[in-house]
């Protein structure tokens, strides 16, 4: 008889506080189907709710994805980053007071390519820098030069990437070559490269740097002959940092000139007041730089403040206002 009515007392207080934290939350404004979520959770984060209506705290245990065990976490880090992506790097705990603003400043870089996540959070301790960790994904130079070798893909049209990833086909000649007005250069180049070259031309001669073109458009068979050349007098790994094996040649777009003024081989013409301009202005006219001398490491190339690549004028200003080579800005913002 004493254990029943103990039974019954019990069961009356428990229900008076059941009663009470339901009461209490509504009066607080939560919704019935909010208040069933609430009385689910432990009174230690029950008590959360109870301080007054919290709309962040209610945003996660609505979630499909909550975890009443990371609780802490999801508000410790609210609004750092979109909910489900935090959620998510929460509950496979990726995310932790160490990594956290690295993770977050990643995922909201303009660099960040959804397709690379695992590979940056693979390296992502392993570089100096953030920056410098995600330049080195997203242009593959975490793998070896030459690994893993791709067609390049030629519906990019203009914007195409040769490099020592991206190989062009054997046969690939641009059907629109022109011929260099032999007072101004040699060799041939795609005809809209050569108007773009010509108002390029135009304003440097009106400053006095009278460029001319020392190399345009070389063909597979050329650029075989050009680096086999080099092979008999430097070995492979230094000839690939200043050649371009066949078919990983940017001549072979037709849309890549090597200039000089006279007076200065391509060596020494880095050290011209035109090359000076030409690194600053070329973009305006829709040409970069394509191996800038901070960037050797990505490019895979010594500095040729020579080496002009076409891209057009909208693609060529981004690429330079952003301090880009063109191969992580190819993978950024047009693969
Ligand atoms: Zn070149």
């Amino acid at each position: 008889m004493k254990k029943v009515l103990i039974l019954v007392l019990l069961a009356l207080l428990f229900c008076g506080c059941e009663k009470s934290l339901d009461k209490k939350l509504q009066e607080l404004g939560y919704s019935e189907e909010e208040i069933l979520k609430i009385s689910e959770l432990n009174e230690e984060h029950q008590a959360l709710f109870l301080e007054g209506f919290d709309e962040t705290a209610l945003k996660y245990i609505k979630d499909m994805a909550f975890d009443e065990e990371k609780f802490e976490e999801y508000l410790k880090y609210d609004g750092k980053l979109e909910q489900s992506l935090l959620m998510r790097l929460i509950n496979d705990g990726i995310l932790n007071d160490k990594n956290a603003e690295k993770l977050f400043k990643m995922y909201s870089s303009e660099n960040f390519i959804a397709k690379n996540e695992n590979l940056y959070l693979q390296y992502l301790d392993s570089y100096d820098s953030l920056e410098e960790m995600m330049e080195i994904v997203n242009t593959k130079r975490y793998e070896a030069l030459f690994s893993d070798i791709e067609p390049v893909d030629m519906s990019k049209g203009d914007l195409i990437l040769v490099n020592k990833y991206y190989q062009l086909s054997e046969d690939y000649v641009p059907d629109d070559l022109v011929d260099i007005d032999p007072s101004l250069g040699r060799g041939q180049i795609r005809g809209k490269v050569y108007e773009a070259y010509l108002k390029l031309l135009e304003d440097a001669r009106a400053l006095g740097y009278n460029l001319y073109v020392v190399s345009a458009f070389r063909s597979f068979a050329y650029q075989d002959g050009l680096y086999n050349k080099y092979l008999r007098s430097d070995p492979q790994e230094v000839v690939d940092t200043y050649s371009a094996r066949p078919g990983h040649s940017e001549h072979q777009t037709g849309m890549a000139m090597d200039v000089t003024v006279p007076g200065y081989s391509l060596d020494d013409f880095g050290t011209t007041d035109a090359a000076k301009w030409l690194n600053e202005n070329c973009c305006h006219y829709g040409f970069i730089i394509r191996y800038p001398a901070d960037k050797t490491d990505i490019t895979g190339y010594i500095e040729e403040p020579w080496h002009i690549r076409y891209l057009g004028v909208e693609t060529a200003e981004d690429v330079y206002a952003r301090k880009m080579t063109y191969d992580e800005y190819y993978a950024c913002f047009v693969e």
